[in-house]
């Protein structure tokens, strides 16, 4: 495939998350080099828009989303690769009009990204399949919602490996693509001093927090059928406790790593209807006041009642010699009083403290939003002279990911956006970021058993206030044991 010429063809160029995320995503990679000269990129979409439309709504999307890093020249060179074609899915002749498009298949490499609904998966791979464009070395990339449970993720994927095996489908899940998650991976494993003391015998629990300020806003619609379980735990939380809990993979290809991300999946003891309520905490937020405004409440915004949460909490064990005693606590949730997301690794106390004040336990915090950084937390001896013996401080050893890689000085590296690295992953068929089929469904399997359990012991949501920290019953989940969550 090395003397293919390459093509990348976006289906639903004319969306949201494409004009958002998608098409500043390969603009930057052209200005940074990443982008083969012979690359074109093939919008494909319902909306009928003519070419000099088309790439000026892609110029207004990519300078808004780029704005004063975006350089002079990008455009000219990027601009040039784009056409835009008007096809709908339900139309029999797409494959084939496609193809028309594409020209001598055999002579290409192509990666479509289907950045449309899940439920036009389907009929798009079957048009891919029947006029002969999903071939090898032909690759394809989708994203969540894979499915709302394991039966309909099944059917989707099952839909999409009709037309492309396992190693040439690319599921994206954004959060991979973040430069801090990807760091986990480079503490963990590229560091002597952290791995010794990964597990229970030191760590005495995890805490993952993805805290959100915004509401449901447009969304409710498609959310009131997913709620914060389905839409942010099966994916993006726990890929961050894979990642944290994982064995070191004896590589860093592909499958080495996802092997072992696996394990801790299928490690995930279950969730009952007779343990949930002591294990889970679900929330709706209710009327409040956030993001420096009024809100009406979910079930206002809705209409209707609803019982869907929209924060939840979860004391997450593992099940195995390494992660055994010592629980991942789990929390998300809309309308909170701030946007973070970050991970606590709590460490034990020392088993015998000889100072006159305590000496709290040692915590690592890795922070990926707002900023990222990490910081250890060491315990040291307060300056000065005291009467009544050695007094302690804590003092933090920080890595602040913006400052440390401020390569000329003064301007610190542009934040890439998350998809940046994924869509160049899969333009070099690399999947080591992606998420693969046995990942997801061990991931459902999992969050199936925690809906199951709400449904028969829990089924409505504790109502919080909006801008508020979430529901009562997420602290006592932690007070039971004895812990509290860093706020
Ligand atoms: P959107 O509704 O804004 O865009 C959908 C695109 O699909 C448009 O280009 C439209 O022309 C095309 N399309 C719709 N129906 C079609 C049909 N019958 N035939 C051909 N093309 C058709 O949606 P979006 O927000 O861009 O989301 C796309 C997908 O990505 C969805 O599955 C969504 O859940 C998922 N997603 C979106 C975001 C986001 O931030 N918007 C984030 C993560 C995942």
């Amino acid at each position: 495939s090395a003397n293919r010429k390459p093509v990348f063809v976006l289906v639903g160029g004319t969306g949201d998350l494409a004009l958002r995320m998608l098409w500043p995503s390969l603009a930057m990679l052209d200005q940074d080099g990443f982008l083969d000269k012979d690359l074109r990129i093939i919008s494909v979409a319902r909306e009928a828009v003519d070419r000099p439309a088309f790439v000026e709504r892609v110029r207004a999307a990519v300078q808004k989303r780029i704005g004063v890093d975006l350089e002079a020249t990008t455009l000219d060179q990027f601009l040039p690769r784009l056409s835009h074609i008007a096809l709908d899915a339900s139309d029999p002749q797409w494959g084939a009009k496609l193809k028309a498009e594409l020209g001598e298949v055999e002579a290409l490499n192509v990666v479509y990204f289907l950045s449309v609904s899940p439920s036009l998966f389907k009929p798009i791979c079957e048009h891919l399949e029947s006029a002969g464009l999903s071939k090898a070395p032909n690759r394809v990339i989708i994203e969540k919602p894979l499915g709302r449970d394991l039966a309909s993720s099944k059917v989707i994927n099952d839909s999409v490996a009709h037309a492309f095996d396992e190693a040439r489908t690319f599921r994206i899940d954004h959060y991979l693509g973040k430069e801090t998650v990807q760091n986990l991976l480079a503490l963990r494993f590229a560091n002597t001093v952290f791995e010794p003391l990964w597990n229970a015998q030191s760590i005495d629990h995890v805490q993952v927090t993805v805290s959100e300020t915004v509401g449901t806003g447009d969304r409710l619609g498609y959310y009131d059928d997913y709620g914060a379980l389905r839409d942010m735990v099966q994916n993006h939380l726990l890929q961050l406790v894979c990642l944290l809990a994982m064995e070191p993979p004896s590589n860093f290809n592909a499958d080495a790593l996802r092997d072992e991300k696996v394990k801790v999946l299928r490690s995930l003891k279950p969730i009952t209807a007779d343990t949930v309520r002591d294990v889970t905490a679900r929330g709706q937020y209710g009327p409040g006041f956030a993001e420096g405004k009024q809100v009406a409440g979910y079930e206002a915004e809705k209409g209707s009642p609803s019982n869907t949460e929209t924060y939840v909490a979860i004391k997450a064990e593992i099940a195995n010699w390494r992660w055994a005693g010592t629980p991942f606590y789990l929390r998300t949730g809309k309308t909170l009083p701030s946007r973070t997301t970050e991970v606590v690794i709590q460490f034990r106390p020392v088993p015998h403290s000889i100072f006159g004040s305590a000496a709290q336990p040692n915590r690592l915090v890795i922070r990926l939003q707002p900023d990222e950084d990490i910081k250890l937390t060491v315990m040291n001896k307060a300056p000065g002279l005291s009467a009544d013996g050695m007094q302690l401080q804590p003092l933090d050893l920080s890595l602040s990911l913006q400052s440390a890689f401020d390569g000329n000085g003064d301007k610190p590296p542009r934040r890439r956006i998350a998809y940046e690295r994924l869509i160049l992953d899969a333009l070099n068929g690399n999947n080591a970021a992606f998420v693969r089929r046995d990942e997801v469904e061990a991931a459902w399997a999992w969050v199936d058993g925690i809906s199951a359990a709400w449904a028969e012991a829990y089924p409505k949501p504790q109502i919080y206030p909006a801008g508020t920290n979430g529901p009562m019953s997420a602290y006592m989940l932690l007070d039971r044991d004895h812990r509290v969550w860093n706020d």
